[in-house]
């Protein structure tokens, strides 16, 4: 929604997390006149007029327009009587996108590794001297970021290109896995909101050839009359490795290789030499939580993948180290996820030991045959037992397959806390 079609209107704004709060210093800047509603569970500090989420029908005759946080869901019953009574539904993401602007904007979305992509993209383009910011679902609201940029690095996530209705320069999508049923409320309408990226209009779409869902033909119709630009991890193998190989990118694991060749693709449709961004990519520090690598420690690697909360998360972060001599600790939440696949591998696995804690640990413990299996109390119990097992040379791998909610705020103070009885 354009900034001149929000002048005359009455405004809530629905959600008052970072992006929410973003969005009202961003709407006072411009309208320093207005006033505007907030709606939200409870009452945010310094803010006047207010209305809690559970009284919005009673004010419904008093906005015209609702920006509406992603967190939100889109098919919320209040949404659709909102519609029925003319309210216009909008989001800090089309107003952002509605703005003028010289840079380029080169939108990520998929169900993994939107974040990695996107920081990963950031950085080389810095490294090659360009002005790029980076934002949108990793944590930096769009709003908030610098208007003259040469090019904007945006992550998106489907609650956020689910009613996008402006296109970027690049789309890209990195791959489907089911998620987000609670939001999306079906699997089908959870695709097809992430789809919708492709709809807008982009000049290119930048799409992962190798994943099934989007390799499908049905999917493809929805591809807009921009470049089609496919994309696929071998690659690697295939175009970059000879020009430069992959050998010295920091990040484990085929899957952040997979996300190495979406940012290199998207430099080559940028026009940047891929040998340079090759080179940019080797001093990627990567993102905390995410196969963090520190170390060695008195011999031992410690690899704090507490952003796992699936066990295909953990899966993967044991491929990303097979190989080498592994301690694995895991547990957390229990979202009566299925384990056999993770407990299957780890017997196969002569290198790994687990440890097994919190609400999922007793599963995990049980479905583990092999006797390379131990218990433990909490995360520094089960660090020191870790501690006193791990040979030399070995790796102590946090992933936990399991959300953190259990006895962490979040992952991210699970992650902290691993690394700081590893004794960082
Ligand atoms: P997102 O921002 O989409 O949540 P991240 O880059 O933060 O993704 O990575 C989160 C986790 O997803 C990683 O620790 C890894 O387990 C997994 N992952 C990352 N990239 C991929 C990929 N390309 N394919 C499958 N899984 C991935």
């Amino acid at each position: 929604m354009n900034l001149s079609d929000l002048e005359d209107k009455r405004i809530a704004i629905w959600g008052m997390g970072r992006e929410g709060t973003t969005t009202l210093s961003f709407l006072e800047r411009h309208f320093p006149d207005k006033d505007f509603l907030i709606i939200n569970r409870d009452w945010p500090e310094d803010v006047r007029n207010f209305i809690p989420e559970d009284k919005i029908e009673e004010h419904m005759a008093d906005f015209d327009v609702v920006i509406k946080s992603p967190g939100i869901s889109y098919y919320h019953e209040m949404v659709g009587k909102m519609k029925d009574a003319g309210i216009i539904i909008t989001s800090a993401t089309n107003i952002w996108f509605a703005l003028p602007r010289a840079g380029k904007v080169v939108a990520i979305t998929g169900s993994n590794g939107k974040s990695t992509t996107s920081a990963l993209l950031h950085h080389m383009l810095t490294e090659l001297g360009e002005d790029a910011e980076l934002g949108g679902n990793i944590g930096t609201p769009l709003l908030s970021l610098r208007e003259d940029a040469d090019i904007y690095v945006v992550e998106l996530s489907s609650y956020q290109t689910c009613d996008l209705h402006y296109a970027p320069d690049i789309a890209v999508l990195l791959n489907l896995h089911p998620e987000h049923l609670q939001w999306h409320r079906t699997h089908e309408q959870y695709y097809h909101d992430k789809m919708n990226l492709l709809r807008c209009g982009a000049a290119a779409n930048i799409v992962n050839a190798a994943d099934p869902r989007l390799a499908d033909t049905d999917n493809k119709t929805v591809f807009n009359d921009g470049d089609s630009i496919n994309f696929e991890m071998g690659m690697i193998y295939d175009s970059y490795m000879p020009v430069g190989g992959s050998a010295k990118f920091p990040l484990l694991g085929d899957h952040n290789l997979e996300n190495l060749c979406a940012a290199l693709t998207i430099c080559r449709k940028l026009g940047l030499v891929i040998t340079e961004c090759l080179r940019a990519s080797y001093t990627y520090p990567g993102l905390r939580h995410r196969l963090q690598i520190v170390g060695p420690i008195d011999g031992i690697t410690y690899v704090n993948d507490s952003i796992s909360t699936d066990p295909e998360a953990a899966i993967a972060a044991l491929k990303a180290l097979a190989g080498k001599k592994i301690t694995l600790i895991a547990g957390g939440e229990d979202r009566k996820q299925d384990y056999a696949d993770l407990c299957a591998l780890i017997d196969d696995s002569e290198n790994v030991n687990a440890i097994c804690a919190y609400e999922t640990g007793p599963r995990l413990y049980g479905q583990i045959t092999t006797e390379r299996k131990h218990t433990a109390e909490n995360l520094e119990d089960a660090v020191a037992l870790a501690k006193s097992i791990t040979p030399e040379g070995g790796y102590i791998l946090l992933s936990p397959a399991s959300p953190s909610y259990d006895a962490f705020n979040d992952f991210e103070e699970r992650g902290d806390l691993f690394l700081q009885f590893a004794g960082v």
